[in-house]
């Protein structure tokens, strides 16, 4: 019964997290250009930060991270917990919203410190991401953002020449990086 389609103008932010009016758009992906995410001002800059380290990547590296983005954690995350999930924005088909959304509903309850902190045990899934950002349970949400930068700065493929080695490096790290956010963890 909701209102559903989008006048551009009355659009909500597409982060799961949000319901400012979108006011902001990017694009979904190179190669599709007239598919659109709206988002508030902060959720934009947000997702063109992340958008733009796909740069330099085919089309299809992008849909694999994005299928793995969105279906390789599932099992983690307990679907189908609270039969309805939520904000208007659950129904998103963009793996990107889909992901955090997901995330974000087991992470809700939790406190914005390091996991240590909170005294939880982490999931071999989050175990895995802070390792790949070379963190641990005791990271706090500056250290993942400050490592993430350090490290995406480090293996972004425009400073390696295009290397094929740090390509795929970047990629997990910012895989790893998005699911850390979209959990909470940062
Ligand atoms: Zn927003």
């Amino acid at each position: 019964m909701a209102a559903e389609e989008k006048p551009a103008k009355d659009t909500l932010c597409s982060h799961p997290d949000c319901s400012e009016i979108a006011t902001h758009k990017a694009p979904k992906g190179r190669g599709k250009d007239n598919d659109y995410l709206w988002f508030c001002l902060t959720h934009v800059r947000d997702y063109n930060k992340t958008y733009n380290y796909f740069s330099g990547m085919e089309d299809g590296d992008i849909a694999k991270y994005q299928k793995d983005a969105s279906f390789g954690h599932r099992p983690t995350w307990k679907m189908g917990v609270n039969g309805k999930d939520g904000p208007s924005q659950a129904k998103s088909h963009d793996p990107y919203a889909f992901m955090a959304h997901r995330a974000r509903q087991k992470a809700k309850a939790s406190e914005q410190q390091s996991p240590n902190q909170r005294g939880r045990k982490l999931l071999n899934v989050e175990k895995k991401s802070l390792e790949t950002l070379e963190l641990d349970g005791t990271a706090t949400k500056d250290d993942i953002k400050k490592r993430f930068k350090e490290l995406a700065k480090k293996h972004h493929p425009d400073v390696n020449g295009g290397d094929k080695g740090s390509e795929d490096r970047l990629r997990e790290i910012i895989q790893a990086y998005n699911y850390l956010k979209a959990a909470g963890f940062c």
